[in-house]
């Protein structure tokens, strides 16, 4: 039994797949990554021979890449995953969600989160942005339990003052409340831990919030330096509900831009159904997307132009949803955006000559995740200087027969992983070069 190391300093010895800032992506069959005190990657390259040093773990025949980053997930819907496929969105939120939210106190976000992060660490997920609910006193218990656990976190109190399951107090009251609220969190909880925990001011999307919460939350957010994200022209109910409520926007995306919202650190969940105005005017304002490809399919909310958005330049990232989405693993995200993206090209739909490769769905997953944060300078990639947020999977889970395949390109490798995935093949999930709990053999592996 060869234990994962628990801590930094560290050497690994492993295959290394890994996006690259300059496109291309890293293959090292026979590879070394070292970690430095500081958790930072200060190695990276082929397996050295006699200059190796002294103490290394060899995980081989394991790949070691880079942790993933999910753009988008709510906390309290967990529980939910995998009901209701096939509702609208409205109906489904009404049916399964706002009941399942409005229970999540502090007690059961005390019990649940930290189930949730070992959750998200065993499938290969290292940085999560997500929504709590409407309560305080909830996220405050999220927070804390990503602090303890170690992985990355953004997150925030959803925030609703129109359609609200906030029915313990009067209307006028909830938008002051609800801004004191998230601002006292933002203050508690933004740049902790060295920055490990971020706070995301998070009004729950257009049909749900007055034009006035939506405008002081963006100042608070740019106030704190901290993420504002909400969700996007995800179904065509709710679209035409924000055509309903806001009948001078030009278009959904104006109501965001109206409110003074868009921005850097600004990530919009889904961004399905967008007019060449909206699509021009969220690159022009560097706002990132979070693509969620099983949730827009377990709902029907639509099929995401992905390869227009990214050849128009709008920075794109994965999320899973939950429980809009039915997994957590990003892993089953990309397969699910794959299928979108072929039903898109047999349709005449999306050009098929820049169809997104296996090794192009990794790199959204991570090195474009972390550019959606602005921490692709930090995460998101195996390279020289960055924080070590890193996953050992095992591909000899994946593979149809038993015995892994050792020809296997990068390509090869992830299409795998993409397509064939298996519960158990995250073996091992580090922050910071931190170990994380979830994983299935995270103390050990035989
Ligand atoms: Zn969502």
């Amino acid at each position: 039994m060869t234990p994962f190391p628990a801590a930094p300093p560290f050497a690994l010895r492993a295959r290394l797949l890994s996006p690259v800032t300059d496109g291309t992506t890293l293959d090292v069959m026979d590879g070394l990554i070292e970690v430095d005190q500081r958790g930072r990657i200060a190695t990276v390259g082929a397996w050295p021979g006699a200059e190796a040093p002294a103490s290394v773990i060899d995980l081989r025949p394991m790949v070691v890449m880079p942790g993933l980053v999910d753009l988008h997930v709510h906390l309290p819907q967990i529980p939910n995953a995998g009901l209701g496929s096939g509702l609208d969105l409205l109906t489904w939120l009404d049916r399964y969600i706002f009941p399942l939210e409005r229970a999540y106190d502090r007690s059961v976000a005390e019990l649940q989160a930290p189930s949730a992060f070992r959750a998200f660490a065993a499938a290969g997920t290292t940085t999560v942005v997500a929504y709590a609910a409407l309560w305080e006193d909830s996220t405050d218990a999220a927070f804390a339990a990503a602090e303890e656990h170690g992985i990355r976190a953004i997150i925030g109190k959803v925030m609703m003052d129109r359609i609200t399951y906030d029915t313990d107090i009067a209307r006028n009251e909830i938008l002051e409340r609800s801004l004191r609220q998230s601002d006292d969190l933002a203050s508690r909880w933004h740049g902790r831990d060295d920055g490990r925990l971020r706070y995301a001011f998070t009004p729950r999307f257009a049909v749900s919030c007055t034009a006035e919460m939506l405008r002081e939350s963006a100042a608070l957010a740019a106030h704190h330096g901290a993420y504002w994200q909400t969700h996007l022209s995800e179904d065509a109910g709710e679209i035409t509900e924000v055509r309903r409520h806001f009948p001078d926007a030009r278009d959904y995306l104006d109501v965001y831009d109206h409110a003074g919202a868009l921005g850097a650190r600004t990530i919009l969940a889904h961004a399905i159904h967008l007019s060449d105005r909206e699509v021009a005017r969220l690159v022009d304002s560097g706002s990132s997307v979070a693509h969620c490809p099983a949730s827009n399919l377990f709902l029907s909310s639509g099929m995401m132009p992905l390869g227009a958005y990214r050849a128009a330049g709008i920075p794109v990232g994965l999320g899973s949803d939950v429980a809009g989405g039915p997994e957590l693993s990003l892993f089953s995200v990309m397969r699910a955006g794959a299928v979108t993206q072929r039903v898109l090209e047999l349709s005449g739909r999306a050009d098929p000559s820049n169809a997104t490769r296996p090794s192009d769905w990794i790199r959204l997953a991570s090195l474009e995740g972390a550019r959606a944060l602005g921490m692709d300078g930090e995460i998101g990639s195996l390279e020289v200087g960055k924080e070590a947020d890193l996953i050992a999977v095992d591909p000899r889970l994946t593979t149809p027969l038993p015995g892994d395949d050792p020809r296997l390109d990068a390509d090869d490798v992830f299409s795998r992983l993409i397509f064939r995935p298996h519960p158990n093949m995250v073996r091992g999930a580090w922050v910071r070069a931190r170990l994380l709990a979830g994983p299935p053999s995270f103390d050990g592996i035989g």
